[in-house]
């Protein structure tokens, strides 16, 4: 945890990082004391560097009053002063979430409606679309073509099957062959979505797997 607790009076214009104040972090209500995590500075620096762009940031720490009053979560990372919601100029929010979530991120939520991204820095990834209930395993699109028919050990043509189990945490390479390892985790994944674990990827499997992704 690197969490601060600056003064907007004393600190507002204080340079936290190349190109973001502390008054950038403020809470809206006016507040004078303004939470900021190290780490979340960090994170925005990263995508104002890969985009080349303004970042600018609707709304990042909230006094737990302000949070309530707008109607935001009462765990939410904001009032943490451990989150941030973004608009990069000119970038579509997806693709600034794609980036996000090749950074250390915790939660990465993707506002399409809304137009913008929010970031924070809890320990654990959790990647969201529109609403916190709308949980994706990633906002990233699988580049290999989804197989026509049933494949199992020994065949090949496997990437798609093993870029699905790998979002869905699986350690494994994507090689496009079904050996043992894709088939564990086949069996892994069949168990654990009641279908019957045979490591035979057929429809019904392929299915489930894009549900889990997507
Ligand atoms: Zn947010």
């Amino acid at each position: 945890m690197s969490v601060r607790t600056y003064r907007l009076k004393k600190s507002g214009n204080l340079r936290l990082s190349e190109h973001f104040t502390v008054r950038e972090f403020r809470c809206r209500d006016g507040s004078d004391t303004v939470l900021i995590d190290d780490r979340l500075v960090t994170l925005l620096e990263n995508i104002r560097e890969r985009f080349g762009k303004p970042v600018r940031i609707n709304s990042a720490y909230r006094t737990a009053k302000y949070n309530a009053r707008i109607g935001g979560v009462s765990n939410s990372y904001h009032v943490k002063g451990m989150a941030a919601d973004i608009v990069v100029q000119d970038i579509s929010p997806k693709r600034v979430a794609q980036y996000a979530e090749t950074l250390n991120c915790g939660g990465i939520g993707w506002y399409e409606h809304k137009k913008f991204v929010h970031i924070d820095t809890r320990p654990k990834r959790v990647c969201w679309k529109d609403s916190g209930s709308n949980v994706r395993k990633t906002f990233s699109e699988c580049p290999y073509a989804e197989p026509s028919h049933t494949l199992q050990f020994g065949d090949a043509g496997a990437a798609w099957i093993q870029w699905h189990l790998k979002k869905c945490g699986a350690k494994i390479t994507i090689d496009g062959k079904f050996g043992a390892v894709t088939k564990a985790a086949v069996v892994v994944f069949q168990k654990a979505h009641g279908l019957t674990p045979d490591g035979v990827v057929g429809e019904m499997t392929r299915l489930m797997l894009k549900r889990e992704v997507v």
